[in-house]
């Protein structure tokens, strides 16, 4: 397991957090920024974004060090950000959180809610 500070954009709800010190992570959208040094960062004043330091989720450090150092790129954003955040917060138990899904599948998807 491992603990991490999740950052929630307001504009796409896409949840960001550092795999570890010094990984940095845009927002779906790009509105919001976690900075290498764990500083957020907006695009505007308005701070429209939610940060839930201290949550607990399933995959271990190594695994996401691992992620980081091989740049595979599978963790560190996750969409549906609020829920999932909330519910990391609100329960004690751990989650696991989705593999990101490769870009493919996305297309397959937008095909089939296209298709008729
Ligand atoms: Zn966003």
């Amino acid at each position: 397991m491992a603990y991490i500070s999740m950052v929630v954009c307001g504009h796409c709800d896409f949840g960001i957090f550092q795999r570890v010190a010094g990984d940095t992570q845009t927002c779906d959208c790009g509105y919001v920024t976690i900075k290498q040094d764990g500083s957020v960062q907006a695009t505007d004043d308005q701070d429209f974004y939610r940060e839930f330091p201290g949550l607990n989720i399933v995959h271990s450090e190594e695994k996401l060090r691992r992620d980081f150092d091989e740049m595979e790129d599978r963790y560190g954003r996750v969409p549906h950000g609020l829920a999932m955040a909330q519910r990391l917060s609100n329960d004690k138990r751990s989650f696991k959180i989705q593999k990101r899904r490769h870009f493919e599948d996305d297309l397959v998807q937008v095909a089939s809610l296209t298709e008729e």
